[in-house]
């Protein structure tokens, strides 16, 4: 048994972009960090395997969240690093009941695309309003980081210059988003299937289920759609640079499997290779979803972690599939959500999300090959009923997605098609440690809005929480928001 004895001001438990973004920034201010992630490599949901040459995204595949100076953007410049992306314009495209419905950047190149695809509603007015709250959105979010308050002390920050503005917003947090909806829109099946889809990817919830303003937000998502070339993980690595050059440190292949407070002190037991290792702190964040601290914590800890798991119950799994294809043409997006009726009679999952590496990105292609990761989501029930014949299940899912692939994007002409890989929630659960392999953080319901949904505090005013099962949550962009919450309230104690 070895003990390693060191004092940290901050042990950050998991490299997903949370525990990454909070651990880089403290080490800015000059606290010294010590992040101990369980793989040889950080990004967790967002990062990477390799195949043959080919290097596929393993979960997230778009970056998003730079536009009104949102919080990749603001990483960027507070870290002093600049990212490889390349905008992508449509930032989605979108097939459904022979539709297909290009998602453009330019206000009047969607509402025009929009006029064409569902005549009769007015999309001019509703777009517009989606557009205004959502700015105001992001900027409440980055302007108020104590948002959504947490205690009293919180509230009162916010009589300063900014409360005109948050009262605007606060009608769009109580309501559903397809309820602020005029009826051409809502009684038109095939508008609200539509919106459901987009949100489902981005707020994991459909339009009656989510509130106005975190639905306009989600539906803004797609218009600010980027590439991150040579994969979603290199603005993690980017960010363990910065984390290292300002005297923060990383232990990769460290499992932690307890946190111990003794006095004011953490002790944080983990493992490595058939080792145990022990670390000491002041303070703990942790980046690993709600549903998995408490395996981990002791005491009161624990008892809040177990009762907050069963509050926030509601979460999806993600089913992916990973393979190499050829095409004569070019792509007219590298983003494409399709639609498919197979999918819901096979696990109850609408619609499938295509992402292909940028031919050029030579550090995914091989042979003018391009990377695919699809993924769709599946209940955590669903996911139950087919472990017992998990290989029959997953032959069944490849051939429904090769066969959506081959009538979807013929027109591009598939030269080749190369070998796949399914995977399952257990695939996540076993990469990234995720309780169930339960992915895409807490939907945004209107259950949790506008005061419930779960904050980066906890009973023990030491122990800290970031990620995308901590408020705005949800996706890189949602994440890194919240890391830069956190630290925000760390520093102004
Ligand atoms: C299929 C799919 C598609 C997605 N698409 C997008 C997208 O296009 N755009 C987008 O922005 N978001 C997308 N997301 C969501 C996004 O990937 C996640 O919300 C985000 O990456 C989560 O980051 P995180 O820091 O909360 O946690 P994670 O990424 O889960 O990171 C947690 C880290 O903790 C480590 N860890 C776990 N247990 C331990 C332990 N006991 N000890 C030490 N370390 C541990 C893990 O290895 C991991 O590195 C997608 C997710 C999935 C699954």
């Amino acid at each position: 048994m070895e003990e390693t004895k060191k004092d940290y001001d901050f042990i950050v438990v998991g490299a997903g972009y949370g525990g990454l973004t909070a651990a880089a920034l403290l080490a800015k201010e000059n606290y010294n960090v010590l992040i101990l992630e369980s793989h040889y490599s950080v990004g967790g949901c967002a990062s990477f395997f390799k195949r043959n040459g080919h290097l596929f995204d393993v979960g997230a595949t778009t970056l998003s969240g730079y536009d009104y100076h949102g919080p990749l953007k603001r990483i960027e410049e507070e870290l002093d690093f600049n990212l490889k992306i390349k905008r992508i314009d449509p930032g989605m495209i979108i097939h459904f009941n022979g539709k297909k419905i290009h998602r453009y950047r330019e206000f009047e190149k969607w509402i025009n695309e929009l006029n064409e695809h569902f005549p009769g509603i007015d999309h001019r007015a509703i777009w517009s309003e989606i557009e205004k709250v959502g700015e105001k959105a992001w900027s409440i979010i980055n302007e108020t980081p104590l948002f959504p308050p947490s205690k009293a002390k919180d509230l009162l920050s916010y009589f300063n210059k900014h409360l005109p503005k948050y009262l605007d917003l606060l009608p769009f947090l109580f309501k559903s988003f397809i309820s602020k909806m005029p009826k051409s829109a809502y009684q038109n099946k095939d508008y609200v299937q539509f919106l459901d889809q987009i949100l489902m990817i981005t707020n994991q919830g459909k339009s009656k289920e989510v509130p106005y303003l975190m639905g306009a937000l989600g539906l803004n998502y797609p218009k600010d759609t980027l590439y991150s070339c040579g994969g979603m993980v290199q603005m993690a690595h980017k960010i363990e640079e910065k984390l290292k050059e300002h005297g923060g440190r990383i232990k990769k292949r460290r499992r932690v499997y307890s946190i111990h407070k003794k006095g004011p002190i953490f002790r944080v037991e983990a493992n490595f290779n058939e080792k145990k290792e022990f670390y000491y702190s002041k303070n703990i964040i942790c980046n690993l979803p709600i549903w998995n601290i408490q395996n981990i914590c002791e005491g009161k800890l624990k008892k809040y972690f177990e009762k907050k798991s069963q509050t926030y119950n509601k979460s999806w799994g993600a089913m992916t599939y990973y393979f190499t294809v050829k095409f004569q043409h070019d792509l007219d997006s590298l983003y494409h959500q399709v639609h498919s009726k197979e999918l819901y009679s096979f696990i109850k999952s609408e619609s499938l999300f295509y992402s292909f590496s940028d031919k050029d990105d030579k550090n995914r292609n091989k042979s003018d090959s391009l990377s695919v990761t699809v993924s769709t989501h599946i209940s955590n029930n669903e996911f139950e009923g087919m472990k017992k014949n998990i290989n029959e299940k997953k032959i069944k899912f490849e051939e429904i997605i090769l066969e959506n692939f081959k009538k979807i994007f013929k027109d591009y002409g598939i030269i080749t098609i190369g070998k796949g890989e399914v995977g399952t929630p257990l695939t996540f659960e076993k990469y990234t440690g995720r309780y169930e392999g339960r992915v895409g953080g807490i939907p945004h319901l209107l259950d949790y809005y506008p005061f419930l949904y779960p904050s980066c505090l906890t009973p023990d005013s030491n122990f800290f929480r970031v990620g995308d099962t901590v408020f705005p949550g949800q996706g890189v962009v949602g994440v890194v928001s919240g890391a830069f919450s956190l630290v925000h309230r760390i520093l102004r104690r």
